[in-house]
């Protein structure tokens, strides 16, 4: 007897406490999962979207990743985009041409720049306290800036506590955190990916202490590598959980693997349309505390990236002017402003700009 037919019953409970308004448990989730139905879940998970998102719109917002340095001593095998201390492709960039990619962002209609790096072994809080303060004397731009892995590195090069250097890079003009480097929030996956990033309670550790120091931050999960359905389960049980005591997180990002020119490439199948799909309507369903499901049209394409607005994605991402790490891994699906428009008009949406915290700032003003 198949999976799905076997859990019939149990799916029928499942939907049935969807439609009432009920919260999913782990065991809910693992019963739609398996059943693998994607058109009962996208129909599902498009109903809870226009709950929580009336109307036909679907936002995006323009910013430029920077990536400030590609040294990195943690060493994770699925990155293709870091050089260890020392390699002669190494680079840290000077302020100079951090502020000229500013520049650029700004001419562009950026609000926004997403600074991030690797774990550089020689910079600690000091050197994003000058760096911060240095970009917002001079530009009005948001700092959507530094994973978690990089504030505990930095905090680490300066021998002070997560708290303290959130604290410190916060008055300096900080203004919010990319949920980068979550990858699975489960001991083994984390273990097996890079032992030196930490396990899950690292990544939620300094998310916590950011929210409670009120900076808001996004949460990510990148899947497809060598986790189980109940590992990515786990991942955003604990995302729902420290959403249900923070409140601090504005969206909810999901991408697959790249294993290519990785350490996993040959190792890891990249995760199928179908399987990315079925994940983000998932985690619409269960991850009923986080407004906003970001699509991954970097890492999965246009096509891909236009059909995920109807499995519970409501944001089309950003329209990232330089994208090194992903970029690195052989992913070239960068489309410019008017794409990405005629994209989300072409799958029966209104596009409008936003900013990090989901405000819409568009000219042609908010449709709801
Ligand atoms: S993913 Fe980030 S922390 Fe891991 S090796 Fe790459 S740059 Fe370093």
């Amino acid at each position: 007897m198949s999976t799905a037919i076997r859990d019939t019953a149990a799916v029928n409970g499942v939907i049935d406490k969807i439609q009432r308004g009920r919260r999913l448990t782990v065991d809910d989730a693992l019963a739609l999962y398996h059943a693998d139905d994607l058109t009962t879940l996208g129909v599902l998970a498009d109903r809870r979207r226009r709950e929580l998102h009336p109307g036909r719109m679907v936002t995006y917002i323009i910013d430029r990743n920077i990536n400030y340095t590609n040294v990195c001593n943690i060493y994770c095998k699925f990155c293709a985009f870091f050089r260890p201390p020392g390699h002669g492709d190494a680079y840290l960039l000077s302020h100079e041409e951090i502020f000229a990619k500013i520049e650029e962002t700004l001419a562009v209609g950026g609000v926004q720049i997403l600074l991030q790096g690797g774990v550089h072994p020689e910079i600690g809080v000091e050197y994003f306290e000058e760096l911060f303060g240095a970009i917002k004397a001079r530009y009005p731009i948001h700092l959507h800036a530094l994973s978690p892995v990089e504030i505990v590195g930095a905090a680490e090069v300066s021998g002070v506590s997560v708290e303290t250097a959130l604290r410190r890079l916060r008055a300096a003009g900080l203004d919010s955190i990319p949920g980068g480097g979550a990858e699975i929030l489960a001991e083994r996956v984390r273990r097996k990916y890079g032992r030196r990033k930490g396990g899950p309670d690292a990544w939620i550790g300094v998310m916590e202490a950011a929210h409670a120091q009120g900076l808001r931050t996004t949460a990510t999960m990148m899947f497809g590598g060598i986790e189980t359905i109940e590992e990515r389960l786990e991942h955003l049980r604990r995302v729902r959980d420290l959403q249900d005591r923070s409140g601090g997180f504005t969206a909810l990002i999901l991408w697959t693997l790249q294993p290519d020119n990785t350490l996993l490439e040959g190792k890891v199948r990249k995760a199928s349309a179908h399987e990315y799909l079925k994940m983000l309507a998932l985690a619409r369903l269960f991850v009923d505390n986080v407004p906003n499901l970001q699509v991954s049209f970097v890492t999965m394409g246009a096509a891909i990236g236009q059909t995920a607005l109807a499995f519970g994605g409501n944001d089309f991402g950003s329209l990232m002017l330089e994208e090194n790490v992903v970029a690195a891994a052989g992913t070239h699906a960068l489309v410019q402003q008017e794409e990405i428009e005629r994209l989300i008009v072409a799958a029966g949406y209104l596009p409008r700009r936003r900013n990090m915290r989901y405000e819409i700032i568009d000219e042609r003003g908010d449709p709801r």
